[in-house]
């Protein structure tokens, strides 16, 4: 059923120390991603791309991305055309060269450029040097909504970490086109191919190659589950040999607030969450809020709900979201670290100094200035970032999960007479007789 459009749109509230341990769990739960059985959907779609190829892919296309204009091949090679201005508003223009500079400095300055180098024992000298991800793919996703600022955070760093092959694949619209918008990032990040294929379909391209899409080595991007699914299963395929940046799940945000907070400013921090889908997962960590303050937030979440396009998403998803009381700053991250959201917002005195308590989260925003929104959008940190609690152990995109790192060592024949004696003795121990070998055979010589 329709929710009622006269109800309060309201979040449910809960005192941490009142709730049981399984009360407190289930707060930090988030809704059940049903993966199997998105899997077994996906894996004839993923099939039929990997021994079908173009001819396969093209009737996906037209079946599922909807789209029955493009003949043999949905790829488009570099250089891409020009785009006049009555392609491409100058406003949303100039608005995306800022995003860009600004995302590419914050993702330039993380990029490894000089080798580690350490002398373990005299002679002995180990290094680590990173080279980029030969072959990338970057979904954007364009199901409902076009996305440009998800090419820039994906395509930014794969440009600065120096990727060779970089495809941005996304739905392409019913003419065959794709947005402008997502062109001109494309050509910005110096994309060298665009795949005009959505969902499952266009992982399986990338994870395998066809005769016209290039295989990738790793698939970045968020999408829908069928997205999702379909870069779990090619991640757990030997033949693929592709691997994938995080699990993603549904788009969550953490605010904890404090009675200094601007109760319209914190209200407009959730809602901006609350609008991308009706699984999305709001939390309000309240510590020592005034009742008044509560309910001056909750006043704001209902008004500024009413006012905003996306209201019959909020409907949804706000009532789904929660408000957690507890009674100090350190009871409020012990209960959001162990939540790990992928945003978290600090609405409290003195912001800064609290950073220090933060263990798990995808990405902080401190201080009633620093809306998530800048950062989804152009302050330059990355907003491809973990959801679901994978906060514990991921990072969010950057620019090293376009590079990986190899190791090296030097070894000279004074560090042998020092290294190897140890090496020797643990080779016999594992009875590796041909590694103690290798050593002998060259401490002998220098003897
Ligand atoms: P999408 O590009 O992810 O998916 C659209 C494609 O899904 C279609 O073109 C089609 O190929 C396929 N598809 C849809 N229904 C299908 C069916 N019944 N059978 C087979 N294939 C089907 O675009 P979307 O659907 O708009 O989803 C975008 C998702 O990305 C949202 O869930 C959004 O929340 C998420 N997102 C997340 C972030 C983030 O950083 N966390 C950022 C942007 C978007």
């Amino acid at each position: 059923p329709k929710p009622d459009q006269d109800a309060p749109i309201r979040m449910r509230t809960y005192t941490l120390s009142e709730c049981s341990p399984a009360e407190r769990a289930r707060l930090l739960k988030r809704p059940v991603l049903n993966s199997d059985a998105m899997i077994a959907k996906v894996r004839p779609i993923v099939d039929a791309v990997r021994t079908g190829g173009d001819a396969a892919l093209m009737k996906l296309v037209a079946q599922f991305d909807r789209c029955t204009v493009l003949k043999d091949t949905p790829i488009l090679r570099a250089p891409f055309p020009e785009l006049s201005d009555t392609e491409l508003d100058p406003e949303v223009r100039k608005a995306i060269d800022v995003a860009y500079a600004n995302v590419r400095t914050f993702h330039a300055a993380q990029a490894e450029t000089t080798a580690l180098r350490v002398e373990t024992m005299p002679g002995v000298v180990c290094s680590r040097f990173a080279r980029p991800i030969a072959r990338v793919g970057l979904y954007v996703p364009g199901g409902t909504a076009i996305l440009p600022s998800t090419a820039l955070m994906l395509g930014v760093p794969a440009q600065v970490a120096g990727c060779q092959e970089v495809v941005l694949a996304t739905p392409p619209r019913a003419d065959g086109s794709i947005s402008p918008e997502v062109m001109y990032c494309a050509k910005l990040v110096g994309a060298s191919a665009i795949l005009r294929a959505g969902g499952a379909q266009a992982v399986a391209a990338m994870a395998y190659g066809t005769e016209t899409v290039p295989k990738v080595d790793k698939i970045f991007g968020p999408g829908n589950q069928w997205v999702t699914a379909a870069k779990m299963l090619v991640q757990n395929d030997t033949d693929a040999l592709v691997s994938i940046d995080m699990p993603a799940g549904p788009s969550e945000v953490l605010v904890i607030a404090d009675e200094t907070c601007n109760p319209a400013f914190v209200a407009s921090d959730l809602l901006s969450q609350a609008e991308h889908g009706v699984d999305s997962q709001v939390v309000l960590v309240a510590v020592n809020l005034p009742e008044h303050t509560i309910s001056a937030i909750e006043a704001e979440v209902d008004a500024q709900a009413r006012a905003l396009p996306r209201v019959d998403i909020m409907r949804e998803s706000i009532p789904k979201s929660i408000i957690v009381k507890t009674t100090s700053v350190q009871e409020a991250f012990s209960f959001s670290n162990d939540y790990a959201p992928e945003h978290l917002i600090l609405h409290l005195a003195d912001a800064p100094s609290t950073v220090a308590l933060v263990q798990n989260a995808g990405s902080v925003f401190v201080g009633p200035y620093s809306p998530e929104s800048c950062g989804d959008y152009a302050s330059g940190t990355n907003h491809t970032l973990p959801t679901n609690g994978y906060a514990r152990q991921f990072s969010g995109v950057n620019t090293q999960s376009f590079q990986k790192h190899i190791t090296s060592q030097e070894i000279t024949a004074s560090g042998l007479k020092n290294v190897g004696p140890v090496v020797a003795t643990l080779a016999d121990c594992e009875g590796l007789g041909a590694h103690a070998n290798a050593v002998r055979i060259r401490l002998r010589t220098l003897q």
